[in-house]
């Protein structure tokens, strides 16, 4: 057991290390194989012994080797992040590396670290992903038996969201979303099916809520601004992800 948790750990922290490669160049419409990786500012390319996870970047003291420039902390934080969240999936949801379900979670928990850490710096969600989950998602219903909860998640994920843009647009003649979180939605219900996507999106709009009332009390933001909604929603999706049979359960059992 130890040495199947290990080796998904480290799975984990190399998969970290290439999301860090579409983090990065995704948003920025460009190609997430070609060039190898390179200091973004100096251009010299990156070293296979300087391209290890998390341990490059303490060998380098967290600068280029060429011109010193500063890497970012998120690097060794999002190869940490995905090695953790791998180790969850049989910790939590008790699916292993024979079982299917186990490649699946990975693959989105993946996409989620993607959108979290574009969003987040460059307020952009980039595209292609997001389509690739929601087919990803309904092929993934159908091997569970239920592709029709995936494809209404999907639908029901789009339709929500849009009304509340609209909405939105109408009462506060802003935009309170974008079109990328209108698609997010629809990739997470695909991939959740309607019954996850509920607690999600309610999980999303309180993480949400949260963090913008602490922004706009600790003065990091304005009540005017555009406070991204997409990281508060990838938050909800991935309790939901881990958690959702026990909220659905307290849920039927409480209020229903
Ligand atoms: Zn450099």
């Amino acid at each position: 057991m130890l040495v199947n948790i290990i080796i998904i750990f480290i799975s984990g922290l190399i998969v970290g290390s290439f999301l860090n490669v579409c983090i990065y160049r995704l948003p920025r419409g460009k190609n997430i194989v070609w060039p190898p990786s390179h200091c973004p500012n100096c251009d010299i390319k990156i070293k296979l012994y300087e391209n290890i996870p998390v341990f490059s970047y303490f060998f380098l003291k967290g600068k280029c080797s060429n011109c010193a420039e500063k890497i970012s902390v998120r690097y060794p934080g999002v190869e940490l992040l995905t090695g953790l969240l791998f180790v969850l999936i049989p910790a939590i949801s008790g699916f292993w590396l024979w079982d299917l379900r186990f490649y699946f979670s990975a693959i989105f928990i993946s996409f989620l670290i993607i959108n979290f850490f574009s969003d987040i710096e460059t307020e952009l969600i980039p595209d292609s992903p997001v389509y690739i989950i929601i087919f990803l998602g309904l092929f993934y219903g159908f091997i569970k038996g239920d592709m029709f909860s995936s494809f209404i998640g999907a639908i029901l994920g789009f339709c929500l969201l849009h009304t509340i843009s609209f909405l939105g647009k109408f009462f506060y003649k802003k935009d309170v979303l974008g079109d990328g979180d209108i698609k997010l939605a629809a990739a997470f219900g695909s991939f959740l099916g309607w019954q996850g996507l509920l607690p999600a999106l309610m999980l999303g709009y309180i993480i949400g809520g949260a963090v913008s009332i602490i922004l706009i009390l600790t003065k990091t933001k304005k009540l005017k601004d555009y406070i991204p909604f997409a990281p508060a929603l990838t938050l909800g999706t991935l309790i939901t992800l881990f958690y959702g049979s026990y909220i659905i359960n307290f849920y039927v059992a409480n209020f229903l």
